[in-house]
C-alpha cells in the first residue's frame, strides 16, 4: 500500500523547500523527495543574484535574519550600456546576493524543521502513480535501492529544468533559442568600483556582471554570443580578464584572487511548460527556465512556490478535498503563473537569442541614464516587481524615453582578442565610446 501525504514534492531545492514550508504551515502533510543525500548539496550553475521578488518570499518564510547573519548582501544594481551608467536611486527595493552553497542548506534546513514537512534525502523519484489518467502519487527508490510509493492529492514537480516529473506526466515543453554562453567564477579581495553596487555591463550583444556576495566573495561572469565560444575556450581565465580590462569602471582583477574554478554553461535554451494540470503542479525551473542573463530563476522559483501554496492550500485543508476543487485550484495557479511571468519571459527570451538591442531598448537605456525616475522604474521592471506593461503604462516612461532620444552612436568593432591568438572578434568599442562621451573626440582605437 502506498503511504499517504497531502502533497508530495519532487526536488528539495529552492522551489521545492519553499512550497513545502508554506503548505505545511497551513496544516498539510508534505513529503519532499530529494535525490541527493547530502543536506549541504547546492546548485553549482548559479550566479546567486536574488531579485527583490525573492526577498519578499524570504521575508515570508522568516529567513531574512538567518540569511543576513550568513552574510547575504542586499543588492541594488547599476547597469552600463554604451550610453553610460544607469543608477537607480538609493533606498529602492532590493534582493540579496548569497551563494547557493550558503543559501540552499539554509532553506533545506528550514523545510526539515517545519512541522508537517518530511524531507527524504537520497530518494530519487522514478515515476508517477496514476488513477483514471489523473496523477495520484509518486514512486521512488532510496539510496539502498528500496522502493517507495507515496499517494497524495497533488504531486509537485520542483525537479529543475529537465523535470522528469513533467516528462512522466506528458506535459509538453516549449523551447526557445538561446544564443549566449556564460562563464563565471568567484574572487576574493576584489575592490568594487561603484560602492557596494552589483554591476551589469550590456556591451551589446555581450554582457558581464560583478556581484558582491556573502563573506567577501565576488562573482564575476561574462556572457558572450555563441559564435565566440570556441575562441573563448582556448584561454578562459585570460579571456575573462581581457574582457573585464576593456569594460568601463571594471574592478582590477589583477589585484584579486580567484577562489573557484570557472563554471561554464555553453548552451541554455529557454524551456516552459504549463504549470498546473490535473493532480500536478510544476514550480521553479520545472515550469519555466529562462535566460540567466537577468538572474530571475531563483526569484521565480520562490515566487511560483508561494503562488502554488496560496492557491491549493485552502482547498487541501478542507476536511475532504474534492478532486474537482483541487484541479480547479491547480488551474488557477497555472493562470497566475502565466499572467505574472509570460510577458517577462517573452521579452527575456527575445533578447536571449543573442541579438543586439533593438531601437526601443536603446532609447530606454539612453533615457534612463539621465532620468532618475525612469531609472527607478527600470530597476523595478528589471527586478520583476512590475510587468512590462506596467513599466510602459502610463506612458510616462515612453515619454521620458522620447524626450531623451538621440541617434545611437555607431557600433564599431574593437580589437579585444579572445583565444590565444590576437584576432579581433568584433567586441563593440565600448571603451572608445566612453572616451568620446567624456572628451568629445575619438579614442583612436
Ligand atoms: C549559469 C546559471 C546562472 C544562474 N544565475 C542565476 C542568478 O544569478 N539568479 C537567479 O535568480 N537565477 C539564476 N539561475 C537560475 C537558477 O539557478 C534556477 O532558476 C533555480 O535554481 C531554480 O530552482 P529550482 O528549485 O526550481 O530547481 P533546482 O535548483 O534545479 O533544483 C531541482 C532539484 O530537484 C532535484 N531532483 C531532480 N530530479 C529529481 C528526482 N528524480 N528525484 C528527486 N529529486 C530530484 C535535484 O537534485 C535538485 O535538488 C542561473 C542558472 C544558470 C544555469
Amino acid at each position: 500500500m502506498p503511504e499517504m501525504s497531502d502533497v508530495v514534492i519532487v526536488g528539495g531545492s529552492l522551489s521545492g523547500c519553499t512550497a513545502a514550508i508554506l503548505l505545511a504551515r497551513q496544516g498539510l502533510r508534505v513529503t519532499v523527495l530529494e535525490q541527493h543525500r547530502d543536506p549541504g548539496h547546492y546548485k553549482r550553475a548559479c550566479t546567486h543574484y536574488m531579485q527583490p521578488g525573492a526577498a519578499v518570499v524570504f521575508d515570508r518564510l522568516g529567513l531574512v535574519p538567518r540569511l543576513e547573519a550568513a552574510g547575504a548582501v542586499p543588492n541594488s544594481t547599476d547597469l552600463w550600456t554604451r550610453y553610460g551608467w544607469i543608477r537607480p536611486p538609493d533606498g529602492g527595493p532590493h534582493g540579496y546576493n548569497i551563494r547557493r552553497s550558503v543559501l540552499d542548506p539554509i532553506i533545506r534546513e528550514a523545510a526539515a524543521e517545519t512541522p508537517g514537512v518530511e524531507l527524504r534525502l537520497g530518494v530519487k523519484a522514478t515515476g508517477l502513480i496514476r488513477e483514471d489518467g489523473r496523477v495520484q502519487g509518486v514512486c521512488g527508490t532510496d539510496h539502498t535501492g528500496e522502493e517507495q510509493q507515496l499517494s497524495c492529492h497533488v504531486v509537485v514537480g520542483a525537479d529543475g529544468r529537465h523535470s522528469p516529473v513533467a516528462s512522466w506526466a506528458g506535459v509538453p515543453v516549449k523551447e526557445k533559442k538561446h544564443g549566449r554562453f556564460m562563464y563565471f567564477a568567484s574572487f576574493e579581495d576584489l575592490v568594487l568600483t561603484r560602492g557596494s553596487r552589483s554591476l551589469i555591463w550590456l556591451t551589446d550583444p555581450d554582457a558581464a556582471y560583478v556581484f558582491p556576495n556573502d563573506n567577501g566573495i565576488t562573482v564575476l561572469a561574462v556572457m558572450l554570443t555563441a559564435d565566440k565560444l570556441a575562441d573563448f575556450r582556448q584561454d578562459i581565465d585570460g579571456n575573462v580578464r581581457r574582457f573585464f580590462a576593456h569594460l568601463p569602471d571594471a574592478p582590477d582583477l589583477g589585484r584579486a584572487r580567484r577562489v573557484s574554478d570557472y563554471v561554464g554553461v555553453p548552451h541554455y535554451p529557454d524551456l516552459s511548460r504549463r504549470a498546473g494540470t490535473p493532480g500536478l503542479a510544476l514550480v521553479g525551473d520545472a515550469a519555466l527556465t529562462t535566460d540567466y542573463l537577468w538572474g530571475v530563476g531563483c526569484g521565480w522559483a520562490l515566487e511560483s512556490a508561494a503562488w502554488l501554496a496560496d492557491e491549493i492550500g485552502p482547498v487541501l485543508t478542507q476536511p475532504t478535498p474534492e478532486t474537482t476543487d483541487v484541479d480547479r485550484a491547480l488551474q488557477r495557479y497555472a493562470r497566475r503563473h502565466h499572467h505574472a511571468l509570460a510577458a517577462h519571459h517573452f521579452f527575456i527570451a527575445d533578447l536571449a537569442g543573442g541579438r543586439v538591442l533593438n531601437p526601443l531598448e536603446r532609447l530606454m537605456f539612453a533615457a534612463a541614464v539621465h532620468d532618475e525616475q525612469l531609472a527607478s522604474s527600470l530597476a523595478r521592471y528589471g527586478g520583476r516587481l512590475i510587468t512590462p506593461w506596467q513599466f510602459l503604462s502610463p506612458p510616462r516612461s515612453l515619454a521620458a524615453c522620447a524626450s531623451r532620444w538621440a541617434p545611437p552612436e555607431r557600433h564599431e568593432p574593437a580589437s579585444v582578442p579572445l583565444g590565444r591568438d590576437t584576432r579581433s572578434l568584433g567586441i563593440p568599442a565600448y571603451a572608445s565610446v566612453r572616451m568620446r562621451s567624456t572628451s568629445g573626440r575619438r579614442s583612436g582605437r
